[in-house]
């Protein structure tokens, strides 16, 4: 089954798009057929995934304001081994653009329907804000991946996002479900750190992931090379947890079809 999973939490620099880029590429190695969908102006997953945004025909912006189709806006990531819907600086214009646009929070559903039969797993990297391209993003969802840092003020905004997806639920998307929670640059010798993963061990249990994204230099250096980290240092410990990643999510995933009907 086909699931479609947003990458998402509207605080930046918590490790979405590195988890974005290295959970395809590692699904992608584990013999799935991955699409990575780029919804940030900022583009670091196309430029991650190894594609020159600057020298780009087609994007996410001109599929969303309807000047594209996805056949052809979709692009192989040479080192990731997965497509690419990639993103373009004028994406920061779609949310003006697409203000009063008919069917402007489903899109990228719609668009997403066409090529559901060619991927196991759609993989949305969302902005670090709760706008119309995240919603768009959490309207073609199945489920959302929250990568957080174990910091001080990690929980907070948490809330935020879960009542915009509560309302995603009633409104827009009625199957929305929170995946999961995901740990990211962890360091196991900061005690604060320690101490919020125990508060998420505990408020969240099952939620979270039990793999945990160690904070490795690989991870933030691989990006500038266009490649992920499997592409980059196999053997390094980032490379290793977003491995582990992919296993549990797809061990989870399995669990899930397995599960009695009724
Ligand atoms: P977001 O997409 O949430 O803004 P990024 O994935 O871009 O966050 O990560 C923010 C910065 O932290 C980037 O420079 C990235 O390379 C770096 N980074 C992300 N995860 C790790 C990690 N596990 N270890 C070290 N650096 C990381
Ligand atoms: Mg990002």
């Amino acid at each position: 089954m086909m699931k479609i999973l947003a990458i998402a939490n509207q605080k930046g620099g918590v490790g979405k798009t590195t988890t974005a880029v290295n959970l395809a590429a590692s699904l992608a190695h584990l013999g799935k057929r991955v699409l990575l969908v780029d919804l940030d102006p900022q583009a670091n997953a196309t430029m991650g995934s190894g594609i020159d945004k600057a020298k780009l025909r087609h994007s996410v912006y001109s599929l969303l304001i309807g000047d594209s189709d996805i056949g052809q806006t979709i692009q192989p990531s040479e080192s990731g081994g997965y497509a690419v819907l990639p993103a373009s600086r004028d994406l920061a214009g779609a949310e003006v653009e697409l203000v009063d646009a008919e069917a402007r929070e489903t899109r990228l559903k719609t668009a997403l329907q066409q090529v559901a039969g060619q991927y196991d797993f759609i993989i949305l990297d969302c902005p670090p804000a709760l706008n119309l391209l995240t919603l768009n993003g959490l309207v073609a969802a199945d489920a959302v991946m929250i990568p957080m840092q174990c910091e001080y003020y990690a929980l907070e905004g948490l809330s935020d996002l879960v009542n915009t997806l509560k309302r995603i639920k009633q409104n827009l998307n009625r199957k929305i479900e929170i995946e999961g929670l995901l740990r990211t640059m962890f360091d196991p010798r900061s005690t604060l750190a320690q101490q919020v993963s125990d508060q998420l061990v505990k408020h969240f249990t099952s939620k979270l992931y039990h793999t945990v994204i160690p904070r490795n230099v690989r991870l933030a250096e691989a990006p500038s090379y266009g490649r992920p980290i499997l592409a980059y240092d196999k053997s390094s410990k980032g490379a290793q947890a977003y491995l582990a990643l992919a296993e549990e999510l797809l061990a989870r995933h399995g669990a899930q079809e397995a599960m009695p009907v009724m």
